[in-house]
């Protein structure tokens, strides 16, 4: 495949390149040359197609690399707004238990497939996801032609540790090799539920069979106070002790991380999924962020369940990450551009994709087409800020994973949308109709 003119946008040092051309081979980007500013055949090093290669035009358009979203509970689309208003401990008694425990595996699978598509479509290309019937999830993502992780979410509470254990593994064993384009962790749940022989347990199991890992951890103030008078360590240090804290282990939130929480974090090399949309939706306003990249810790962007963020967009993440710090400080000139923009990538490299989120020779072909030529970018003072600050998903022209277009012109390619909406309805509309025993909201 060709991309032709496009401007290449380096949110590392928020710098332009181009137009250029680029030739995409066997899901990496081969070549990349100098383009033409007018229509016609390219003056680079990536040449003209040769045995029917794909060509897209990028005259006018910005190319980044695709967005990482590093923690979601994807198949909760399907409960997008069902619980609004309330604080977490009425939002999961009340709300998200009494769907969840009625979700069938070929609802996780319906409810992925729109996921993938809302990430899709809003240049989302890959993502860490950790939910339960991850069997279906694999066949939503491979489907969709999207990039992701995915852990089977495990509690290790009550009886059959090992067997929680064991069905993790044989998904392991299953689904590993079945798409390159998929890979598989431990999905222990947080150390607030799971007992620590359980964190030890699974920390073992990772380190025999190099696996990741994809953890809770720290959400909320509650939860340090309470880890402190139960065991006397913070949250983080119960995941150092147990062996869940290393490199490659993905933390959701360490949102109320100690100084001292993220000098480990930082020293392991595990990696924080900051999900500013969560924070902000339960009111709870803190400045995690600047202080953990001043810390040093490897931060990428999550969007965490859309029962509880409504969206899967990175974009959006990556703005409220901004503003949720600026409020924290009090402080406009803290979260600047340059310091946020990078994060909407960061969360490859931390899932282990090395050269995710450049655009050179030889990195992933995992790619973004903006076209800026609607009126919330216009005019262009600074092309960073219209991205972070007034983009939306009409922006998002073409979206490429592996070397493979899965959006063109604004449409996915792979999923039927009209279907696949269809069937969300019509699940949604059984699971609010049982007897839960429970109140469901209502506007
Ligand atoms: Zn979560």
């Amino acid at each position: 495949m060709i991309i032709r003119n496009a401007t290449i946008l380096d949110f590392q040092d928020l710098s332009q390149r181009g137009p250029v051309d680029l030739r995409l081979s066997d899901g990496r980007i081969a070549e990349i040359g100098e383009g033409s500013s007018e229509r016609g055949p390219s003056r680079g090093s990536a040449k003209r197609p040769v045995h029917g290669e794909e060509l897209i035009d990028a005259s006018g358009m910005y190319l980044i690399p695709g967005l990482v979203n590093l923690h979601a509970h994807t198949a909760m689309t399907l409960l997008r707004g069902a619980a609004e208003d309330v604080n977490e401990q009425r939002w999961f008694n009340d709300y998200v238990w009494m769907y969840e425990r009625n979700l069938t595996p070929e609802d996780v699978y319906v409810g992925t497939l729109l996921g993938a598509a809302e990430m899709l479509l809003s240049g989302v290309t890959c993502v860490a996801d950790h939910y339960f019937h991850m069997d279906r999830a694999f066949e939503a993502y491979r489907q969709a032609g999207m990039r992701a992780d995915l852990s089977w979410a495990v509690f290790g509470t009550g009886e059959g540790w090992e067997r929680q254990v064991g069905q993790s593994l044989e998904f392991i064993d299953e689904y590993g090799d079945r798409d390159p384009r998929i890979t598989l962790s431990l999905g222990p749940h947080s150390p607030y539920i799971c007992p620590q022989p359980f964190l030890r347990r699974i920390a073992d199991q990772a380190g025999e069979m190099d696996l990741k890992m994809h953890i809770h951890v720290c959400e909320t103030a509650e939860q340090v106070q309470q880890s402190l008078a139960a065991h006397g360590k913070t949250p983080v240090e119960v995941l150092r002790e147990t062996g869940v804290l290393r490199s490659g282990t993905i933390l959701a939130h360490a949102y109320y991380a100690t100084d001292r929480d993220l000098e480990m974090i930082r020293a392991s090399g595990a990696g924080v999924a900051h999900c500013a949309k969560t924070y902000l939706k339960f009111g709870d306003v803190h400045d995690f962020l600047p202080r953990a990249l001043a810390a040093g810790v490897e931060v990428g962007l999550g969007t965490d369940g859309p029962c509880s963020n409504n969206t899967l967009s990175v974009f959006e993440a990556a703005r409220d990450a901004a503003f949720i710090a600026k409020s924290a400080r009090d402080d406009a000139e803290v979260a600047p551009i340059a310091e946020v923009l990078p994060l909407v990538h960061r969360g490859g490299e931390i899932l282990g994709f090395p050269g995710y989120g450049r655009i050179e020779k030889g990195c992933p072909a995992d790619l973004v087409l903006i076209d800026p030529a609607t009126p919330n970018m216009v005019p262009e003072h600074n092309v960073f800020a219209n991205l972070l600050y007034s983009l939306n998903e009409r922006n998002i022209h073409t979206v490429i994973v592996d070397g493979r277009v899965v959006v063109r012109r604004g449409a996915a390619v792979n999923i039927d949308l009209q279907q696949v909406i269809a069937r969300a309805v019509e699940i949604v509309r059984r699971i609010a109709n049982r007897d839960y025993g429970g109140p469901l909201q209502r506007y």
